[in-house]
C-alpha cells in the first residue's frame, strides 16, 4: 500500500509539473482568513513558478496576518474580492472544498486547469488534479516533495517559506500530524539555513499590547462544562473595541480552552462583524472528532483542529454547538494523542 501511494504520488507531482511546463499564467489562492501554512505555501509555490518563468498572480479574500508579514513578497498577495482575469492554471491550496475560497474567482470560465493540492482527509476532489495527502503535515510538506522531484534547487524565501507552513500547521510540531517524515523535512530546511529561533520570535513572540489585552478579556470568559470536558471561551466585536486586538491576531486562543487539564474538546466563539453570526473553533485531544462536529453546521477540519461559521445571537450559537459537542463527547472514549492540527 505504502509502496502503490509513493507511486501515485510521484505520478501525479510529474503530471503537475508537466502542467507548470506547458503553460504560461498561473493563479494561486487559498482559503479565507489564511494561517501560515497557507500564506508559506502560495508564496512558496509563487516564487517557484516565477524562477521557472511563469505569470503569477496570487490572490485571497482576506489579508495576510501581521505575523507573516516577514517573509519575503508577502505583500504581493492581493486582496480582492472577486478576480477578473483569464488564467491557464489555478493552484487552489489547502481547501477542502471550493467554499473556502470564498468564490474569489469563476474557476469554469477563467481558468483552464484546476489543481487541487491539499491535506484534509475530507477533501473533496474538486479539481481536474488533485494532489491530496491526508498523511501530510501541511500543504508546504507536499510542496517540498515536488521542489525535490523537479529537481530545482530551493532558494532562501522558498525554504523559509515552507518552514513556516509546516511550523504552523503542526502546532509548533506539537501536534499528531508530527510525524518522522516532517521532522526530516524539516531538518533539511534548517541545514539549508533556517534559525528556528528567529522565526519562532516573528511567528509566536511577536504578539502586540492590544492582541495580549484581548486575550487577558478572552480568558476571563472561560466557563468549563459537560463534568469538565468541555471549555469554551468568547470574544465578542465589544472586547475589540476595547482592547483594539484584532481578529487576524486571535491565532492560538482556542487552545487556551483545550489546555485545561481534564477538557477534551476547547471552543472559542468569535462575533463577527455581520451581527448574529460567529466563528467557531474548535480543538480536542485524542478520539474527540471535533471535524465530524463542524460538518454538521457547514464547516469542516481535521480531528482535532476544525471551524465553522454558525448563526444566530450568543445563547443560540452557543447552545446549539455545546450540544452537539456534548453528543460527540460522550459517545467517544477518550485516548491520549491528537491528530493534526491545521
Ligand atoms: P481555525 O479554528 O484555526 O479557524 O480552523 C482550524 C481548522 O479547521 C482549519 O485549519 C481548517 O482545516 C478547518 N476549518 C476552519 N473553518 C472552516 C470552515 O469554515 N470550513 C471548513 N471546511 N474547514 C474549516
Ligand atoms: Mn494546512
Amino acid at each position: 500500500m505504502q509502496r502503490k501511494l509513493r507511486g501515485e504520488k510521484k505520478k501525479i507531482i510529474n503530471k503537475i509539473l508537466k502542467i507548470i511546463r506547458e503553460n504560461r499564467t498561473f493563479f494561486i489562492t487559498s482559503h479565507m482568513r489564511p494561517d501560515g501554512d497557507s500564506i508559506g505555501a502560495q508564496l512558496a509555490l509563487g516564487s517557484f513558478l516565477k524562477r521557472l518563468g511563469k505569470e503569477v498572480y496570487i490572490a485571497n479574500r482576506d489579508h495576510v496576518p501581521a505575523v507573516y508579514r516577514f517573509l519575503s513578497h508577502s505583500s504581493d498577495i492581493h486582496v480582492v474580492e472577486k478576480v477578473e482575469r483569464n488564467f491557464d492554471v489555478a493552484f487552489i491550496l489547502d481547501c477542502s472544498d471550493l467554499q473556502r475560497i470564498g468564490d474569489i474567482i469563476d474557476l469554469k470560465n477563467r481558468v483552464k486547469i484546476v489543481i487541487n493540492m491539499d491535506h484534509h482527509l475530507d477533501c473533496e476532489l474538486f479539481g481536474d488534479y488533485n494532489y491530496v495527502e491526508p498523511q501530510a503535515s501541511s500543504v508546504a510538506e507536499e510542496l517540498y516533495d515536488l521542489f525535490k522531484q523537479s529537481g530545482l534547487e530551493m532558494i532562501e524565501e522558498e525554504v523559509l517559506a515552507l518552514y513556516v507552513g509546516i511550523l504552523t500547521d503542526t502546532g509548533r510540531f506539537q501536534e499528531a500530524n508530527t510525524t518522522p517524515r516532517c521532522h526530516e523535512i524539516v531538518a533539511e530546511l534548517i541545514k539549508k539555513g533556517i534559525s528556528p529561533q528567529v522565526v519562532s520570535q516573528k511567528v509566536y513572540e511577536s504578539r502586540t499590547g492590544p492582541a495580549l489585552r484581548l486575550l487577558s478579556l478572552t480568558l476571563r470568559t472561560l466557563e468549563v462544562t459537560a463534568g469538565g470536558k468541555i471549555a469554551h471561551l468568547l470574544i465578542t466585536q465589544d472586547m475589540y473595541k476595547e482592547t483594539g486586538g484584532r481578529e487576524d491576531e486571535t491565532e492560538g486562543f482556542v487552545n487556551f480552552a483545550r489546555d485545561v487539564a481534564g477538557v477534551e474538546a476547547g471552543i472559542l466563539f468569535r462575533e463577527t462583524e455581520i451581527g448574529d453570526q460567529f466563528r467557531v473553533s474548535f480543538r480536542s485531544k485524542g478520539k474527540i472528532d471535533v471535524s465530524k462536529i463542524a460538518r454538521l453546521f457547514g464547516g469542516g477540519g481535521h480531528r482535532n483542529a476544525a471551524g465553522c461559521t454558525v448563526k444566530g445571537n450568543v445563547g443560540e450559537v452557543k447552545q446549539k454547538i455545546l450540544n452537539a459537542v456534548s453528543r460527540e463527547v460522550a459517545n467517544t472514549g477518550t485516548t491520549e494523542g491528537r491528530d493534526s492540527q491545521c
